[in-house]
């Protein structure tokens, strides 16, 4: 059984990242969306509202579960005997961040592999914090997000300018 995790902050889960999620169910036999919980890091959104929104948005997919982890990723892969760690690759300015946390995992953790998916290119200038940037100005997130997102994100940021 193929187990791969696909970790993040997902705060808040992006079309981006569903994309990769729905591609990888038809590599791997389970995918763990990995959602880090890390107090130092600070996010919009809490960590049992990132999964809620996760647990959501990908329903349907049977191969897919959702766990939050704190602490070294490796030890969230060993405990869920995962060998694959799913990254996105958007443009090449991600690949110096990504190649350094691959080869650090690789070093603490010989056994556990980094595949690299690439975005899709529609979605290659998104990530989270563009999409919270423009819903905060009240720009349109629509296609960048799924429906219950771009609906949280506007509950979450119009309640906390209240
Ligand atoms: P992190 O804080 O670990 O970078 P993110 O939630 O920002 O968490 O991203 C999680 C993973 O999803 C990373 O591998 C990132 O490269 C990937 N990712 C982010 N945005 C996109 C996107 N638009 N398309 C594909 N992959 C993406």
């Amino acid at each position: 059984m193929r187990i791969a995790v696909y970790p993040g902050s997902f705060d808040p889960i992006t079309n981006g990242h569903l994309n990769i999620i729905e591609r990888a169910t038809n590599i791997f036999d389970k995918i763990i969306v990995g959602v880090a919980n890390n107090p130092k890091k600070s996010t919009l959104f809490s960590a049992p509202e990132r999964i809620d929104m996760i647990k959501e948005v990908t329903k349907n997919l049977e191969k897919v579960k959702i766990q939050s982890f704190s602490g070294l990723l490796i030890d969230f892969m060993k405990s869920n005997k995962a060998n694959i760690i799913i990254r996105g690759m958007r443009a090449i300015s991600d690949f110096e961040h990504e190649s350094q946390l691959a080869l650090m995992n690789k070093r603490l953790a010989p056994e556990i592999e980094t595949i690299f998916m690439v975005t899709c290119s529609k979605y290659s200038y998104l990530d989270s914090s563009i999409v919270k940037e423009i819903a905060s100005l009240n720009g349109c997130i629509n296609q960048l997000v799924p429906e219950i997102v771009e609906k949280k994100l506007r509950e979450k940021l119009f309640n906390k300018n209240i």
